[in-house]
């Protein structure tokens, strides 16, 4: 996220008496940036390009299918319990976070099943026992390093180097230099087990071989907070966050482009939109994609560091391909969340990060949330499905 302000705000009171700030973006970074401003007093105006809030969690629906776009696994509702609270409310007032068990089932090419959840340790027991002692061991190692890499740093800001230097001993110490996968495998030898505790860089665009083995907190975070879902999809969430900032008398205007961050001495003041309307600002949060944000909105004049030339080498995270679809039937053996692994690992990775090239031995990831909340379907058929190829 990008926050574009002066040092020193120039504030310019509104008729209601508050300042005003522009949120570019209605994804749940910018709604939840919006939501945080609203409680500091700000009068806020979330723009959003497409014609509902949502961003990656934006909502499809066709023929009484509810389809999320993207996000549908919660793993720390309570940073959703802290935005409601800043607002006198209660998360559960408004949206019910149902948690799931087993998290998801990992399917291996051998065939066997891992079903990752609270019998996480008796699953290893069966598939892999001699892994069962270093699984504990590792289980240990991803609390301390949640200890520090979340709890203590997870909310620091990293502006400057000296900052970093200043946490750059508890980084080393918790594995900061090692990889993901690396780190795994100290503890455990069982390469689906391996798979088992290292994939989750993924879900944020890392590769598991060379992010830093901070990652491996994940582990934890999902065994002390649950892996949750939005009952109604996780447009319910959207929708919540939307209805506070106008509880808090912010507006969240769609179908609304930015097409310029507009300075003055060298400070954000406004933004203008893409049909030629401007609107004034005292502070201008920007939480479309930081290249977008730099590239497109900031004038190139205006920017020292990210340069046109700096942005187009720049490294983005790999993208996805998801494919919505309903069916006629249900299928209730099929968990809410399944992930099929193909034959190779490491290599596949490999072809993703390194070669950038789609594999036709592709892992997949198959999300039914039918099977939680049934009403995401029509009554006839209670199936609804997506499909994930990660490349
Ligand atoms: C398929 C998929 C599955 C995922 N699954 C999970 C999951 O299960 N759990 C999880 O925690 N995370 C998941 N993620 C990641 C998660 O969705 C994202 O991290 C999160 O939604 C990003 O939110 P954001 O607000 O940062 O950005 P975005 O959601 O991308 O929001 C940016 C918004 O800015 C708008 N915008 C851009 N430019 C402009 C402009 N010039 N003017 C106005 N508006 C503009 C865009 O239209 C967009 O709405 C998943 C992502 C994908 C794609």
């Amino acid at each position: 996220m990008l926050t574009v302000a002066p040092e020193q705000p120039v504030v310019r009171l509104e008729p209601d008496g508050r300042p005003h700030a522009i949120v570019i973006g209605s994804g749940f970074g910018g709604l939840a940036a919006a939501v945080r401003l609203g409680a500091r007093g700000y009068r806020v105006t979330v723009l959003e390009r497409l014609d509902a809030p949502g961003g990656r969690a934006y909502v499809h629906r066709q023929d009484g299918f509810t389809f999320d776009a993207g996000p549908t696994i919660i793993t720390a509702p309570f940073l959703f319990e802290e935005l409601w609270e800043m607002c006198g409310r209660k998360l559960s007032d408004d949206v019910e976070l149902r948690a799931i068990d087993p998290f998801y089932d990992l399917v291996f090419n051998d065939g066997e099943r891992l079903s990752c959840g609270a019998s996480m340790r008796d699953e290893i027991a069966r598939i892999a026992p001699d892994d069962v002692a270093g699984y504990d061991r590792f289980m240990r190692r991803s609390e301390e390093i949640y200890r520090v890499g979340f709890e203590q740093l997870g909310a620091a800001p990293f502006h400057a180097w000296t900052e970093m230097l200043r946490v750059a001993p508890d980084l080393l110490r918790l594995g900061g230099l090692e990889s993901v996968y690396s780190l795994v495998s100290r503890y455990v030898r069982d390469p689906r087990v391996r798979i088992a505790l290292s994939f989750h860089p993924l879900f944020v665009g890392g590769n598991p071989f060379s992010t830093t083995a901070v990652y491996c907190l994940i582990s934890y975070l999902e065994r002390r907070h649950g892996v949750h879902f939005a009952m109604g999809g996780t447009g319910a969430l959207v929708e919540g966050l939307v209805t506070l900032i106008r509880g808090q008398g912010g507006a969240v205007r769609c179908d609304a482009e930015v097409a310029e961050i507009i300075l003055s001495d060298g400070a954000a003041s406004g933004v203008r939109l893409l049909n030629g309307e401007t609107l004034r600002a005292d502070i201008v949060v920007s939480n479309a994609d930081s290249a977008h944000t730099y590239g497109r909105l900031v004038p190139a004049s205006a920017r020292k560091t990210w340069t046109d030339g700096r942005l187009a080498s720049a490294r983005y995270s790999m993208s996805l391909f998801v494919w919505y679809f309903g069916t006629n039937r249900q299928y209730p053996r099929v968990p809410h969340h399944t992930i099929l692994l193909g034959p190779r690992y490491r290599e596949l990775i490999e072809d993703i990060f390194t070669h950038k090239r789609l594999a036709s031995d592709m892992s997949l990831y198959l999300h039914r949330p039918t099977a939680t909340d049934p009403s995401l379907a029509p009554a006839a058929s209670r199936c609804r499905h997506r499909l994930e190829v990660r490349g």
